[in-house]
């Protein structure tokens, strides 16, 4: 270690780091836009020059080693001249887009300029004009006249993504970011460079022009796309998802998501497939019934089959408290030892982030007791003793499980099938019963990724049942559904519940007491009855998660084709 000053405070530093690593491990913000922690240092914006005493000029800090008995400046006069210096040269031929630009609000350059740049501007001539629409791929657009060439979306394109796919072309104030010669811009990973990029220069063709950014809320959750769980951001504008965003979890997913997980894991919970109320099979048609009666249906066929005869199906979609109770309620409510979950094994791992894996809690549902008790029937099992008329009451939680020919011929075939699902789909489809269970982005919970780390979704848009919350009970108890987010809005909404609130009402409907009010309830339960999740808790889960005892897990990793 080294002894380094940084504007008069003495610091300890590793000699292998740049100042502006130190500094910033100190608390200590030198404005950037080139670098980037994780990719290769490329000095060209100059935003980060500081002061090295004895040196003869300023030096840029992300390429600047620490020395012992260094002295650094970032804040004198000599340096924010400089700055100001940069930032003047920076806006010479930058569009003024702020008003219709999606990254104003969250944009570096203009951060910068309200922070470091004169406020007027010397510049008289013509701005150089360059192209405004560019399609880069299929999920991300170039404003190049935006671009200030810091060169970070190609070093994410070489280095993270490994797919070299853009390059600048022409020289001086006319440089221009395009594809490589034949490429475009698709990768799994490609959407990365819109956060990336310090300016509005990449943005998501998705997302564009959709919402300004101080319009929305942004809640912490996690990707339930794969195994992997990124850390995310889901943004919300008057209860509807806008965008998810990558969170930085260095654990999990660092600074990154991929494209997958980004636009196609939220929308269906604003689509028109949600189911709104519970249903009941009459006469071959599903019909809205009230919560009172689907419950009291549901308890009272649940009551007509010999434990032998029911299963039922977890989820690797629902989380660790929906699958805790739901093997609690089959094992104990109904007494049956058939319960598994469905595998959702597609393609390999990749090297960076995505899993074969494509559901967020296999290992969780596992771990908290979604597999067959003693002489019980695992899933595929379960399916021949549809087939053959043995099982003649299956209960589904929160996945399409009908997913061929096949599967749905013997669904169709038994006695009484409920499910419990978010949307409409071919198992909804044939069920007797369907009570529509609230998404992800709807309730608290946890799900468990691959490495075996237990990680927190909460609320992010609300339900009818968050609205009924809302208008009667008392703010402990509002709490306990989730602090109300400031950009719900009142109105027609989802009559959607939790699972687990949904199958307590059932375990209550049959004489079983089963009392719980929020899903942290339950997860203590969980850490104080399941060896493997010993002393956590929400609290110690936290922002970034916290491992489980794998060591107390028997949990054979899926097979990848
Ligand atoms: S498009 Fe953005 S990230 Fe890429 S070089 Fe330009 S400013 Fe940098
Ligand atoms: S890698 Fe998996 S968890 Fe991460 S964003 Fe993609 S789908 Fe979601």
């Amino acid at each position: 270690m080294v002894k380094i000053q940084i504007d008069g405070k003495e610091y300890l530093a590793d000699p292998s780091k740049t100042i502006i690593e130190v500094a910033r491990e100190n608390g200590i913000h030198i404005p950037h836009f080139c670098w980037h922690p994780r990719l290769s240092v490329s000095g060209n914006c100059r935003m980060c020059l500081v002061e090295v005493e004895k040196a003869p000029k300023l030096v840029i800090a992300c390429a600047t080693r620490v020395a012992d008995g260094m002295v650094v400046h970032t804040t004198n006069e000599r340096v924010i001249k400089a700055r100001e210096a940069i930032m003047e040269f920076l806006l010479i031929n930058h569009p003024l887009d702020c008003p219709i630009c999606d990254e104003a609000g969250e944009c570096k350059l203009q951060d910068y300029a309200y922070k470091y740049s004169k406020g007027y501007s010397r510049f008289e001539e013509e701005k150089v004009r360059k192209p405004k629409r560019v399609a880069l791929g299929p999920n991300v657009m170039l404003d190049v006249e935006r671009c200030i060439m810091c060169s970070r979306c190609i070093r994410f394109c070489d280095e993270i993504a490994k797919t070299p796919q853009l390059v600048f072309t022409k020289r001086g104030d006319h440089v221009e970011l395009t594809t490589a010669p034949g490429e475009i811009l698709d990768n799994p990973y490609s959407m990365n460079v819109i956060e990336l990029c310090p300016v509005g220069a990449l943005t998501s063709r998705d997302f564009r022009f959709k919402a300004r950014v101080w319009e929305m809320s942004a809640t912490e959750s996690v990707c339930r796309g794969c195994a992997r769980g990124c850390n995310i951001n889901i943004w919300v504008r008057n209860n509807e998802i806008l965008r998810l965003t990558p969170r930085y979890n260095p654990e999990v997913n660092d600074y990154w998501m991929c494209d997958f997980g980004r636009l196609n894991t939220f929308k269906y919970v604003n689509s028109n497939e949600r189911i709104k109320s519970p249903m009941i099979n009459k006469e071959g048609e599903l019909v809205e019934v009230s919560w009172e009666e689907a419950i009291a249906n549901a308890a009272f066929k649940l009551k007509n089959f010999k434990k032998s005869e029911i299963a039922g199906i977890g989820s690797a979609f629902a989380t660790n408290e929906d699958n805790y109770i739901f093997a609690k309620f089959v094992k104990q409510v109904l007494g049956s030892p058939n319960i598994d979950f469905m595998r959702h094994i597609i393609g390999k791992d990749d090297d960076l982030l995505i899993r074969a894996d494509k559901t967020p809690n296999s290992l969780g549902a596992f771990a908290v007791g979604v597999s067959p008790g003693e002489k019980g029937m695992n899933f595929e099992q379960i399916l021949e003793a549809i087939k053959s008329e043995t099982i003649k009451c299956l209960y589904v939680l929160c996945d399409d499980i009908a997913i061929s020919d096949d599967i749905i011929n013997a669904l169709s075939k038994i006695d009484c099938l409920i499910v419990n699902s978010p949307v409409k789909n071919n198992l909804t489809a044939i069920a007797d019963i369907v009570f529509p269970s609230a998404t992800y982005a709807e309730k608290d919970g946890t799900f468990t990724n691959f490495q075996g780390r237990v990680q927190r979704i909460r609320p992010a848009i609300a339900t009818a049942e968050v609205d009924r919350a809302l208008d009667g009970l008392s703010q402990s108890r509002l709490d306990k559904f989730g602090a109300p987010n400031d950009r719900w809005t009142k109105g027609t909404k989802i009559d959607a519940r939790p699972t687990w609130r949904i199958l307590v009402a059932i375990a209550n409907a049959m004489n079983h007491k089963l009392k719980y009010n929020s899903a942290e309830e339950i997860f203590n339960e969980i850490a104080s009855s399941v060896e493997a999740f010993r002393n956590l808790n929400y609290l110690i889960i936290g922002k970034k998660g916290a491992l489980l005892n794998m060591n107390k897990i028997k949990y054979q990793k899926p097979v990848t084709v």
